[in-house]
């Protein structure tokens, strides 16, 4: 990966959704077929040899890599979703938002003990929604959990809050 143009290929825009927020937008990636393919190319290399069985994407960037690299890795596609979506039981966990409280659910039946389990977001910011992720994912107390990124803002470090044991790898990294 040309990680360098995929960087550049990243657009800002000051001050969305709320004022002294720098939005990453990933749109400008993925309408590029180059790029797109670049991306689950590398993505699936990372993790080819790493037994995958399930790629659990967030929503909802979550859902645009996430399913392409499950289609290349010969694994499945799980959603974790906002509160109210998904149709059948479910497990929940709730983290810290700037305000308030944030939840996020996962089908009860989707995964299993015989998982290797890759989670996949666009972005990690201070880390509350994939630590919440992880989370979920140890209720099903699968093989191993790897998480993955498209995008990492280091300077946030939400890198730190994951366990040890959790892999954790993103593919642009920026200051901020
Ligand atoms: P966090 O829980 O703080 O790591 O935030 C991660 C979630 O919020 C991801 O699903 C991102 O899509 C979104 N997000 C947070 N900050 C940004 C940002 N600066 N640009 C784009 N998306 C963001």
């Amino acid at each position: 990966m040309d990680i360098e143009r995929l960087a550049k290929s990243v657009r800002n825009i000051p001050d969305f959704p709320i004022p002294g927020i720098q939005f990453k937008d990933v749109t400008t990636l993925f309408k590029s077929s180059e790029i797109l393919r670049e991306l689950v190319d590398g993505i699936s290399e990372m993790y080819k040899d790493k037994g995958i069985t399930k790629v659990v994407g967030i929503e909802s960037r979550g859902f645009i890599l996430g399913p392409l690299v499950a289609d290349r890795l010969n694994a499945g596609f799980v959603p974790i979703r906002k509160p109210g979506k998904l149709p059948a039981a479910t497990f929940e966990e709730s983290y810290e938002k700037e305000y308030g409280l944030d939840v996020i659910q996962i089908h009860q039946d989707a995964i299993n003990k015989d998982d290797t389990v890759l989670l996949h977001d666009d972005l990690l910011a201070t880390g509350g929604t994939m630590v919440a992720a992880v989370n979920l994912m140890k209720k099903f107390n699968p093989r191993k959990i790897y998480v993955n990124f498209l995008i990492e803002l280091e300077e946030l470090n939400g890198r730190a809050l994951f366990d040890p044991e959790v892999e954790v790898t993103s593919i642009i990294k920026f200051d901020i």
